[in-house]
């Protein structure tokens, strides 16, 4: 079916009116009128990648996207919409900093920023725009979320690489709309600056002329165990959650750790969660009514199955350094097709984390409901589990 022709069929099926989430699945291109605009839903909501017949890549490949290097030997690599099409709501990057590489000072205007070591430690700084500040160390299995807007720094410290992943709830951050420190102050008249923090102009000869980004440095020493009297000007709020300390929830086939921002409240606009799924494990089908997943896959294998509606699902394998994308409100599935325990990190670009599970589905309904819907005898359904499995064990 073209995209014309779906749209058109889907107009008549919503035209129908008694017919819509009745069957409308059954209208035939043979019954459909065309229907005019005139504030009927149309494809409008969805975007254009996931308009066709065809569903585009559901995976990025991050591990091996381009690699920008920077002094001292810090590399970058992105997951951006422009290389990644179906990823419009949320970004990603994947860095790695040796101890004293400083990402420079900078904020981002359209995206808030959420993040998770997975080796080494850094140290950040960030000031909020209400006069607090913070700077706070930062280990494997640690989160960080930096609110739209608010200006921070990261630098890696201690004796081995730091190796994290960024997650940004807007596809088209980081590469755009990010406000480095270098880059204003290297476009901003000598005259200025010195009137602005009242020192002679002769200050700020040797500053950059344009963009630094990432540079290197010396390791800063260790922040005080106990910050001397009139030291700090902390908000209400950390910036910092342990992730991986978390005690988990564990299901018959592995486990789930969530931070929203009921156990992280400063973060309004992300929830992430580290998934493991255990040999033969599955990550039963399920959506998000409240936001799109972004995953990072750290170790294992896995198989990845969407269902996009209307016939169209897309099945395909990732493993580590791989991006995953699931559009709001699509139902999916994640299997562990490898020979041990698979590890994601995801993050939803919404601070409630919200889940529905086809089996918590199915024993909110009786077996008689589910007998006609699905046009089978009711004992079909015994045995059938009375709430959500979540992830279920290997296959019998
Ligand atoms: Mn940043
Ligand atoms: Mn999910």
């Amino acid at each position: 079916m073209t995209d014309v022709s779906r749209r058109s069929v889907i107009g008549t099926a919503l035209a129908g009116g008694a017919a819509v989430g009745l069957g409308a699945g059954s209208v035939t291109p043979a019954a459909a009128q065309p229907v005019e605009s005139g504030g009927r839903p149309s494809f409008g909501d969805v975007q254009p990648a996931l308009r066709g017949d065809t569903l585009p890549s559901f995976r990025f490949p991050l591990g091996e996207a381009k690699t920008m290097t920077y002094r001292g030997g810090s590399t970058v690599q992105e997951a951006t919409v422009e290389v990644f099409p179906v990823s419009e709501e949320m970004a990603g990057a994947l860095l790695t900093m040796p101890p004293g590489a400083l990402r420079e000072l900078h904020w981002h205007a359209n995206a808030a920023e959420w993040a998770y070591v997975i080796s080494g430690q850094a140290r950040i700084t960030i000031l909020n725009p209400f006069g607090h500040s913070q700077t706070i160390d930062f280990g494997p299995g640690d989160v960080w979320y930096f609110p739209r807007g608010f200006g921070h720094s990261i630098q890696a410290i201690g004796s081995e690489p730091c190796n994290f992943v960024l997650i940004f709830d807007n596809g088209f951050a980081p590469a755009e709309l990010t406000f480095s420190s270098t880059d204003w102050l290297g476009h901003t008249p000598a005259e200025v600056l010195a009137q602005t923090f009242g020192v002679p102009a002769s200050r700020f000869e040797g500053f950059p002329k344009e963009q630094v980004f990432l540079t290197a440095g010396p390791v800063p020493g260790p922040l005080p165990a106990t910050p001397a009297p009139g030291s700090l000007r902390s908000g209400a709020y950390t910036h910092r959650y342990q992730l991986l300390a978390q005690a988990p929830t564990r299901y018959a086939g592995g486990h789930l750790r969530i931070v929203s921002e009921r156990e992280f409240p400063i973060s309004e606009t992300i929830t992430g969660a580290l998934l493991t799924i255990g040999k033969g494990g599955l990550r039963e089908p399920h959506w998000h009514p409240n936001a799109v997943e972004w995953q990072y896959y750290i170790s294992g294998r896995a198989r990845m199955t969407v269902f996009a509606s209307g016939g169209r699902a897309r099945t395909e394998e990732f493993g580590p350094g791989d991006v995953g994308y699931v559009p709001r409100g699509y139902g999916h599935y994640i299997e562990n097709i490898g020979d041990g325990d698979l590890e994601i990190v995801l993050g939803f670009n919404n601070g409630t984390y919200e889940s529905i599970e086809l089996t918590g589905w199915f024993a909110s309904n009786t077996k008689e409901l589910l007998a006609t819907n699905f046009g089978v005898p009711a004992a079909t359904f015994d045995g059938f589990p009375d709430a959500p499995v979540v992830i279920a064990g290997p296959r019998a």
